[in-house]
């Protein structure tokens, strides 16, 4: 999930004008709860605070970027909530023609902010249009919830998270970098109804997520398990991981390097970037009569010597 684009976006959805009305004589405290770095730089910045808020769209309370309209009394809103108030000024109901707010582009093009995840650690400071760019990116944005089971929308630092895991998720946790799971299912032909595992270890001070599923690779039902490191993809290079699975003397082994869990569950998993055990091989190493899938899966995680190239991509594993 992309949290930084669709704001505007979702939080106009299922209001009404009426809504729209009622929330617009208190823009400065709509804020609060949804966007709390944002009052904290305001609370930092003294000087940019007036014309920060001006830049703010009373409908959204999003930062407006050109083209920024207004209506013909002057009351601005952002681009993306002008194609969705049906032509109509959302604060005084008149007709809002298409009057572009050339003076606020201007002003917004002279001011210098912090980047939004400045209470994060971020010491950035960017011009306001360039600002937006930086902060899809920023090092300091918060991490999604690297759950695979549900859409959960939990994001923060990596502290944050692994206690979200084990507090809400019920998720495993193991100390040490190496482990030995088993996997059991009772009934490993329903492969539609995808069931994930996730265990995370804790090793070299950091942590790191270890999937297994179940999914339909084309035609084929799969198991797949692959480890994802809790943190950035820089520092996701300097560690490799080893699985193994087998049984009845055969064995698949897959070695590679953790993805941060920047790149989504999904995004892994599309990617084939991990150990993936076709069913019937799955229930070969099972063993007994093909009606219980138990895989035991072995793992063992190691630090790397640092090299330049030592994360580098293979073009068809990162498209
Ligand atoms: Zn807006
Ligand atoms: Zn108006
Ligand atoms: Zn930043
Ligand atoms: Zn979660």
């Amino acid at each position: 999930m992309d949290l930084d684009s669709v704001e505007c976006i979702s939080s106009l959805e299922g209001l009404d004008e009426d809504d729209i009305d009622r929330h617009h004589p208190h823009p400065h405290h709509q804020f609060t709860s949804s966007k709390p770095h944002t009052n904290n730089v305001n609370s930092t910045i003294h000087p940019a605070t007036s014309v920060h808020e001006l830049l703010e769209c009373p409908v959204c309370t999003n930062s407006m970027y050109p083209p920024i309209h207004q209506c013909h009394n002057g009351h601005t809103l952002c681009s993306t909530c002008k194609t969705r108030v049906h032509n109509r000024c959302p604060t005084c109901r008149q007709e809002l023609g298409d009057i572009r707010c050339l003076a606020l582009e201007k002003v917004a093009e002279s001011l210098e902010l912090p980047c939004k995840y400045y209470s994060l650690g971020c010491p950035e400071i960017f011009p306001y249009y360039g600002k937006l760019k930086h902060e899809a990116v920023c090092n300091f944005r918060p991490y999604n919830c690297p759950y695979a089971g549900s859409e959960c929308s939990v994001t923060g630092d990596i502290p944050y998270l692994v206690a979200h895991l084990r507090d809400d998720h019920k998720v495993d946790m193991h100390s040490g970098c190496t482990f030995n799971h088993r996997y059991v299912k009772s009934n490993p032909r329903e492969v539609e109804n995808a069931t994930w595992m996730l265990t995370v270890f804790h090793c070299f001070g950091q942590y790191f997520c270890l999937h297994f599923e179940a999914f339909q690779l084309g035609m084929a039902p799969v198991y797949m398990a692959f480890l994802r490191f809790m943190g950035d993809e820089m520092e996701a290079r300097n560690y490799s991981y080893s699985l193994e699975v087998g049984g009845n003397g055969r064995k698949l082994i897959w070695e590679g390097t953790p993805r941060s869990i920047r790149d989504s569950h999904r995004k892994v998993r599309d990617s084939h970037d991990g150990l993936i055990i076709q069913r019937n091989m799955a229930l070969f190493f099972s063993g007994g009569d093909r009606k219980e899938l138990k895989l035991r899966v072995t793992g063992r995680i190691w630090k790397e010597q640092q090299s330049p190239d030592g994360g580098a991509c293979i073009p068809n594993l990162c498209s």
